[in-house]
């Protein structure tokens, strides 16, 4: 880790505990305010209470007294008894408001911690996001920059090598733009959106758009599409299931021989409706397999091939889109052999 990570992460570690700390006093005042209002109260009704049930043995007292024709004593109870049962009481409270500070004071600690940590998983998540972006869209922009300055310190630079080099960078301009597209469909699923409607849509409809999308694709490497899906509905957003399919089956192309063949069939399992998408592709590697969801992460043997194209983005971005639906997505592959992803999405 880079010592500006180091230091970036300490801060927040810093933060997120003066956070913590200071949720907890908020708490510890909140419950101390209630515990004291109430610890007064019961102060007040006792005392009242032994002082009612003293004027009550006085009375009793007297009236004795007078039944038996006595003159009334000159005391009737001992006011330092009187004292000391309100200093217990007081001390009772005392202490009953010292365990509760105490309790509540842990408890409150562990409960802001609680409460915080969703927000500091969101916010880790996000400087992750920004500096891995940074980090890729420095590259291209690095050579763009360079080859740039070089060709105006070139004098002798001709119109065609100039026309060349636009051209070059042209593709580099290309590709940070698709980076930076990729990187926006992903940063809108990073968050949380309460807006979204999901509604009653056709499987069977979004898959065939999704084959539509893509055609151009499959027909340039001569790949034949085999679609044969049931008719099911599901209650989801018609638009991400679509750029969901869409990067499934953009990767089986990008991944396959020329004439090769993709299948998609859908079935229903359990409360859910599988969807699996199967290509005669260059497979993906065991070790791979875990890592292939995470943003930015290429298998070798894609990030070696200059012709394949991509970020590694497009699995994250799948990803997240299934999570959305409350899905899940797998998959099972062998390398020369070909990859089948399922996704399963509940019904
Ligand atoms: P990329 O832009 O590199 O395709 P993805 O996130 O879509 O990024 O995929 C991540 C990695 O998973 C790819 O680089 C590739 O190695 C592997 N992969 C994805 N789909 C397939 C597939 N159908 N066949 C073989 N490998 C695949």
């Amino acid at each position: 880790m880079l010592l500006k990570e180091v230091l970036v992460t300490r801060l927040e570690n810093k933060m997120f505990n003066q956070a913590r700390l200071k949720l907890t006093s908020w708490y510890l005042l909140v419950i101390m305010f209630i515990s004291l209002c109430f610890s007064a109260l019961l102060y007040r009704v006792i005392t009242l209470e032994v002082l009612r049930a003293t004027q009550f043995q006085k009375q009793r007292i007297e009236r004795q007294f007078q039944a038996r024709n006595f003159p009334p004593p000159l005391v009737f109870y001992d006011q330092e008894i009187i004292d000391e049962v309100k200093k217990r009481v007081l001390l009772s409270l005392g202490l009953v408001n010292g365990v509760i500070l105490i309790t509540a004071g842990g408890l409150g600690y562990i409960l802001a911690g609680k409460t915080l940590k969703p927000i500091k998983v969101m916010l880790d998540e996000q400087n992750r996001f920004i500096s891995d972006s940074s980090h890729e869209l420095r590259t291209p922009l690095t050579s763009l920059k360079t080859s740039t300055e070089v060709a105006l310190l070139d004098k002798t630079m001709t119109i065609k090598e100039a026309r060349a080099l636009i051209k070059e960078n042209l593709k580099d301009i290309n590709r940070i733009q698709t980076l930076s597209d990729e990187l926006l469909v992903l940063a809108q699923f990073q968050k949380p959106n309460t807006k979204n409607k999901f509604i009653k849509v056709s499987l069977k409809k979004i898959l065939e758009k999704s084959i539509r999308d893509i055609s151009s694709q499959a027909k340039h490497k001569n790949i034949k599409i085999n679609l044969s899906p049931k008719q099911y509905f599901l209650n989801g957003l018609e638009d991400d299931l679509n750029k969901l399919f869409v990067i499934i089956l953009d990767n089986a192309i990008k991944y396959s021989p020329e004439k090769s063949t993709i299948s998609i069939k859908t079935s229903k399992t359990g409360n859910c409706v599988a969807i699996k998408i199967k290509d005669q592709g260059v497979g993906i590697d065991q070790k791979d397999i875990p890592h292939i969801f995470d943003r930015f992460y290429r298998a070798d043997q894609s990030r070696t091939n200059s012709q394949i194209n991509g970020y590694g983005l497009g699995l994250s971005i799948a990803k997240k889109i299934v999570e959305l639906h409350k899905g899940q997505i797998s998959v099972s592959s062998e390398v020369a052999k070909g990859s089948e992803f399922i996704i399963k999405l509940p019904k």
